[in-house]
């Protein structure tokens, strides 16, 4: 390793519920695998929310993360009640995070799943459509809110999709709108998707209603390789293949803006489990991992993927995927990074 390199500045949020204890898991297998990061803790979440700041984050915070341009978040808890702003739509829109990015493949036959063939990529808008926050109470009984979709936001993420296929050498991408009932805004969607993909004639293209879509995800993952979606149908379609894809536990996730980055696990702070040492840490790992590639250190990300592969090909499992004959020995959170550490270094 070499040493004399300068250490990428990375803001790091340390969440709540189980947020701290698979930062920690994560942190330590970045640390010993000798990721060229430098921390820099920054205060967001319950805490900050219960002090009475209703953004739920400190303004030093937002110092750090314009500095670093790179955070690494774990899960945070919304206080219940009103007038907390939810703090992931609060980062997206304030760093202009365009882009969602999740990536969700079988680990079949180690991590049990009914789609051992999946390994499906989903390319969600994160700013614009029924996100844009524009809602209107026209009278006592009627309530309005507008879906934007603007060209540049289209091309932008469409854009990004098809690069992103080209990148990581994936074959189709698939457009889903809802274009048959709305016509001018899922139109555009889809008419934006028609214009760029004819620039990537490499990359086969399909486009499908949503409704049909979504179903034939849930029924025939193995179909699909990169799809790209507007913001709430990238919403419910990202959730529904995590699920099908095994454990919540599993995934992570990049939220991509221009000249900056936030990487995060797909599930939320899981209150029910947190202080006990039993938590996945596997899908803050993996965005961690991405987090690497996205700086450059790419030989580290394949060395810790490649020793949290073969912890889970050896049957080391936490409790939320212990749960089938390759789970040879029911591990902790801790007992688990321990695993993968053990195994950095190792061929495939
Ligand atoms: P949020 O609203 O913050 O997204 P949620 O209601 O979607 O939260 P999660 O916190 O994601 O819920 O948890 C859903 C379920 O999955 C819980 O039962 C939780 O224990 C489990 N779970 C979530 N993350 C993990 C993990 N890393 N390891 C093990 N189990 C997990
Ligand atoms: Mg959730």
């Amino acid at each position: 390793k070499n040493k004399t390199t300068k250490k990428i500045k990375i803001a790091v949020a340390q969440g709540d519920g189980i947020g701290p204890e698979i930062m920690g898991a994560t942190l330590k297998i970045l640390e010993a695998a000798g990721a060229n990061i430098a921390p820099n803790f920054i205060e967001l979440g319950e805490q900050v929310y219960l002090s009475g700041n209703t953004s739920g984050i400190k303004t030093e915070a937002w110092e750090t993360i314009g500095d670093a341009k790179i955070i690494l978040k774990a899960p945070v808890t919304t206080p219940q009640g009103k007038g907390y702003k939810s703090l992931n739509v609060t980062l997206r829109k304030s760093l202009g995070l365009f882009a969602n990015v999740r990536p969700v493949s079988a680990l079949h036959p180690y991590v049990k799943t009914n789609f051992p063939n999946m390994d499906v990529v989903i390319v969600r808008e994160n700013e614009e459509d029924l996100y844009a926050g524009i809602e209107h109470q026209q009278t006592d009984d009627v309530v309005q809110c507008l879906k934007l979709i603007t060209r540049p936001g289209c091309e932008r993420i469409i854009r990004y999709a098809f690069e992103y296929a080209k990148a990581f050498g994936r074959k189709k991408v698939t457009c889903m709108i809802k274009d048959n009932i709305m016509k001018l805004t899922d139109g555009l969607f889809h008419k934006v998707f028609v214009e760029i993909a004819a620039e990537y004639p490499d990359i086969i293209n399909e486009s499908q209603i949503i409704d049909i879509g979504a179903a034939h995800l849930a029924a025939h993952p193995e179909r699909y390789d990169v799809i790209v979606t507007s913001n709430l149908y990238g919403d419910i379609i990202s959730d529904i293949a995590a699920e099908i894809g095994g454990s919540v536990g599993m995934a992570g996730s990049a939220n991509i803006g221009k000249n900056i980055a936030m990487f995060e696990a797909i599930h939320g702070s899981a209150p029910d489990i947190a202080g006990q040492n039993i938590a996945n840490p596997s899908g803050l790992l993996n965005a961690a991992v991405n987090m690497l590639a996205y700086i450059g250190q790419t030989e580290i990300a394949d060395n810790i993927k490649n020793a949290w592969l073969t912890t889970l090909e050896e049957g080391y499992h936490t409790a939320d995927i212990y749960n089938n004959k390759f789970s040879i020995k029911k591990v902790s959170t801790s007992e688990f990074t321990d695993a993968v550490i053990e195994r950095l270094g190792e061929k495939p």
